[in-house]
């Protein structure tokens, strides 16, 4: 589709590659392609880049260079951080994280208990939030990790993290958490927050996909997740790493827009969904939510069916999380926070950023009225074919 036409609020799902960071790629991608930890000068001389975009990543997070590995995603990030408390602390069995985590969390936790670990999966209240005694009561001697997220990639909702760092720490467990979603919106600082491992995604700050970041604070132990080469250090090429590091200057550049014009935005877009179309409801805390995030509830219609129409006009948006896209089974974050199923199957999730104008929440609002009441007209015995058709379309399970 022409990028013109295109109104894209899905920013939690990825986000365009900005041509800052693209610029910041192209010389490594066409003249210095070179193995930056190669022994000759063709390669070598990618190395200083590489640890260019390192202390950019670290000014990011205000962290020491030396705490930054590079990874191939968020997903790995999450992995590795909690393998790595696996293996370095031998003899301990349990890991906590949430109900609501992504499912690089979710999926790996239901991957460690079939190896015999026990792992707790904190629930939520209805608003989304955590309960930090329950967390507090929950962690024992064989605790290995806790792992939280910063915020939640479906409803923006955010975890206090110092908080829920400073119990870990008062019980010696070392914490974790997925920032994936905060970079550029949330002023990060691994120092003030006192977490010992957090994970960043590139293709969540306008950098390309196929790159991740995991903060490991000094000191702590680290076992590598992914084997082959020692450290990681000096042994990626220099292309995505060099525009992730470009990346990294933009999010602290935006900070400002994403929390004023970008929060502007996105109250204008709910404020006036949930007062101008019936029977809708956000859907978790107003406040602590990410700036760019919001997630509705239409009743009486299925997210699947809105979302099918909304591209028909080029509106990009979200069930919240692809995991639910094409098998119509409601999202575990809604449902944890006990929303029912059906109310659940309604959700949508929109996700702004700093490329996003009044323009495209004004298409918004002039096609989204129209669909939904048109949806709702439909029979029951239609909508159950839009469910068919979604099933039918076997797309694998993958959330966002
Ligand atoms: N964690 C959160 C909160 C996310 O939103 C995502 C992606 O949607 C991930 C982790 C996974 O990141 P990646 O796509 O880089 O594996």
């Amino acid at each position: 589709m022409n990028q013109r036409q295109l109104c894209y609020l899905d920013n939690n799902a990825t986000t365009q590659v900005a041509p800052e960071v693209l610029e910041a790629m192209l010389p490594f991608l066409r003249e210095d392609w070179g193995n930056p930890s190669s022994a000759y000068t063709f390669g070598k001389q990618v190395a200083p880049h590489v640890d260019q975009a390192r202390e950019k990543l670290a000014a990011l997070l205000h962290a020491d260079p030396r705490e930054i590995i590079f990874t191939s995603c968020g997903t790995e990030s999450n992995n590795a951080a909690i393998h790595s408390a696996l293996i370095t602390q031998p003899g301990k069995r349990h890991v906590i994280t949430t109900a609501v985590e992504h499912s690089a969390n979710i999926k790996y936790g239901q991957f460690l208990q079939k190896q015999g670990y026990e792992v707790t999966l904190l629930p939520v209240e209805s608003d989304g939030s955590l309960d930090l005694h329950l967390l507090d009561m929950s962690i024992r001697p064989d605790t290995v990790i806790v792992s939280v997220m910063w915020a939640n990639n479906e409803t923006g909702v955010l975890f206090p993290i110092e908080e829920i760092a400073a119990i870990c720490r008062s019980k010696g467990v070392p914490f974790h958490t997925d920032a994936v979603q905060t970079p550029g919106k949330l002023k990060i600082d691994v120092k003030a927050t006192g977490v010992d491992f957090l994970s960043l995604s590139a293709h969540k700050l306008h950098a390309p996909k196929g790159i991740g970041l995991l903060y490991v604070k000094r000191h702590m132990k680290f076992s590598p997740y992914v084997i082959g080469g020692g450290q990681e250090r000096g042994r990626r090429g220099g292309t995505e790493i060099a525009g992730f590091g470009r990346a990294a200057e933009l999010a602290m550049a935006s900070l400002h827009d994403e929390n004023t014009r970008v929060r502007a935005l996105r109250d204008r877009l709910e404020n006036s969904v949930l007062r101008t179309i019936p029977g809708t409801v956000r859907t978790g805390a107003q406040e602590p939510r990410l700036p760019n995030t919001s997630n509705i509830a239409f009743d009486n219609v299925e997210a699947e069916a809105i979302l099918m129409m909304l591209d028909q006009v080029g509106i990009c948006a979200s069930s919240g999380s692809a995991c639910t896209t094409g098998s119509l089974d409601p999202s575990h974050v809604l449902l944890a926070m006990g929303i029912t199923p059906a109310r659940a199957r309604g959700c949508i999730r929109f996700s702004l950023g700093i490329y996003n104008t009044d323009r495209d929440v004004d298409v918004l609002l002039e096609h989204l009225p129209r669909i939904i009441s048109k949806l709702r007209a439909i029979s029951p015995n239609e909508r159950q074919g839009v469910a068919r058709l979604g099933k039918e379309r076997e797309i694998d399970p993958v959330s966002t």
